[in-house]
C-alpha cells in the first residue's frame, strides 16, 4: 500500500522548535533549565542513563500526541484519562513526568498520592483550548445565569481539557467532567439532574454529542462568549437554550474543513472519513466516523487490510498509526501541517533536562493544585468515574 504523505510544512511548523516563552498565558512562564543543545548527538544515551539511575523511581506517561523522540521513552502512552489514571495506579513511582500538556499534568496531581510529585518538561506546554476558559471568566458566566434565573436548574460540565480551577468550580456547583469517550453518558447524568448544562470549554464536543448523539437540534444550544457582555446573549437565549456552550475549541481540530472532506473523498474514491469530535459540527456531520483518539486507534487496528482512510487528528498520532498499519492506507485529513504546537513543546532536550535534573536530587518544573480546588475538582472526576 502507498505510505504515508507528510502533509505540507505551513507556519505553523515554526512553533514545533519547542522553545521561548508563553508570556501571554495564565499558567505562563517559560522553562528555567540549562537545556541541552537539540544538536547534542548523544541526548537518546543521555535520556536513557538517566532514566535507568532512576529505575522505579520515576514514571513516564506519553500523550497520543507527543512526538516520536519523546514516546520512545514513555512507560505508558494514552489519553490524558487514562495516563492520569496510569499515573494513580503507580503509587510507587515518586516522579511522574507527564509528557502532554499543562491540564493533564494537574489532573496527575489531583488524582496522585501527595508523596508523588508530577513534572511537566515544559512549563509552556499548555492547551490552547484550556486558556479559553479561565476561572474568572467561568465565574462572572455563572452570575450571569444566576442574573438570568438559570442557574439553579444548570448542570455544570466540562471537558478533561480544562484547568483544575475550571474542574474545581464544575465540582464545587455539583457537575463531572467528561472525556471525549464518555461525553454522551456524562450528559444524560447532568440531565438527570438539571434542566440545562453548561458545557465547558469546547463548544463542538458539546454540540456534537447532544446533536449527534442524543437528538438535540442547532437551536436547543447558545453560544456564551467570554469576551462579551452576558457572552453575547440575552436573559431570554439563557431560558430558552437547553444546552449553553462556552465559546472555546480546539486549535488543531478546528483547521479540519468540510473543503477538506469534500477535496478527499474527490481524491480518494472510497476513502473512510474518521473525526475527532472536537472538530467543527459540519466536518463531524459529513465524516463517515466520529469518536475520541482512542476510539480512532481501535478503528484504526481493527480495519480492513487494503482499506482507505483520512484522519482528522493530532498529526504525530496520525503518522505513528500509518507506520504502525502499512497493509491500509491512511492519509491526514488536512493538506498542511496540524501538529499541537503546544504538545511539540516537549521535545528530547526538555526530557533529558527534567530527567537529568530529578537524577540530580532537584524537582524540576513540579505541579502542584492546591488542596481547595483539588478536593472540589477530584469530586467532579470521581463524579465522572461513577457514571453508569
Ligand atoms: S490538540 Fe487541541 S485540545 Fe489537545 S492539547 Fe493541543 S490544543 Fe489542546
Amino acid at each position: 500500500m502507498t505510505g504515508f504523505n507528510e502533509p505540507a510544512p505551513t507556519q505553523t511548523a515554526l512553533l514545533l522548535l519547542g522553545r521561548g516563552t508563553d508570556a501571554g498565558s495564565e499558567r505562563g512562564v517559560d522553562c528555567p533549565g540549562e537545556l541541552p543543545a537539540p544538536s547534542d548527538p548523544n541526548l537518546v544515551e543521555r535520556a536513557r542513563a538517566a532514566k535507568e539511575a532512576l529505575g522505579g523511581s520515576v514514571f513516564v506517561l506519553g500523550h497520543h500526541y507527543q512526538r516520536d523522540e519523546v514516546i520512545q521513552f514513555a512507560d505508558v502512552t494514552g489519553d490524558s484519562f487514562k495516563l492520569a489514571q496510569q499515573a494513580a495506579a503507580r503509587p510507587d513511582a515518586e516522579y511522574i513526568v507527564f509528557c502532554g500538556v499543562h491540564f493533564m499534568a494537574e489532573s496527575a496531581d489531583i488524582l496522585t498520592g501527595d508523596h508523588q510529585r508530577v513534572v511537566l518538561p515544559d512549563m509552556a506546554a499548555g492547551c490552547s483550548m484550556a486558556d479559553m476558559a479561565t476561572a474568572s471568566q467561568v465565574e462572572q458566566c455563572w452570575e450571569d445565569l444566576t442574573a438570568a434565573g438559570v442557574a439553579a436548574d444548570t448542570v455544570p460540565m466540562t471537558y478533561m481539557n480544562s484547568s483544575a480551577a475550571i474542574k474545581g468550580f464544575v465540582g464545587r456547583e455539583g457537575g463531572v467532567v467528561c472525556t471525549s469517550s464518555n461525553a454522551e453518558r456524562a450528559l444524560r447524568w447532568a440531565y438527570e439532574r438539571g434542566e440545562k448544562v453548561l458545557f465547558l470549554p469546547d463548544q463542538h464536543l458539546g454540540r456534537n454529542t447532544v446533536v449527534r448523539q442524543m437528538g438535540f437540534e442547532l437551536d436547543d444550544c447558545v453560544l456564551y462568549n467570554p469576551h462579551k457582555p452576558n457572552g453575547g446573549l440575552t436573559a431570554e437565549e439563557l431560558r430558552e437554550a437547553k444546552i449553553i456552550l462556552w465559546k472555546g475549541h480546539c486549535s488543531v481540530h478546528g483547521r479540519f474543513t468540510l473543503d477538506c472532506v469534500e477535496e478527499m473523498r474527490e481524491r480518494k474514491p472510497g476513502v473512510n472519513i474518521l473525526v475527532h469530535p472536537e472538530c467543527t459540527h459540519e466536518v463531524v456531520a459529513a465524516a463517515d466516523h466520529v469518536g475520541s483518539t482512542e476510539y480512532i486507534i481501535k478503528t484504526l487496528d481493527e480495519a480492513e487490510p487494503g482499506s482507505s482512510w483520512a484522519v482528522g487528528t493530532e498529526l504525530n498520532l496520525v503518522r505513528r498509526l500509518a507506520n504502525a498499519h502499512p497493509d491500509k492506507e491512511i492519509s491526514f485529513l488536512d493538506r498542511t501541517v496540524c501538529y499541537c504546537s503546544t504538545m511539540n513543546r516537549i521535545d528530547l532536550p526538555h526530557l533529558v533536562w527534567a530527567l537529568e535534573e530529578l537524577v540530580a536530587g532537584r524537582v524540576p518544573n513540579q505541579i502542584t493544585v492546591d488542596p481547595e480546588t483539588a478536593k472540589h475538582a477530584r469530586a467532579a472526576l470521581d463524579r465522572m468515574l461513577e457514571l453508569p
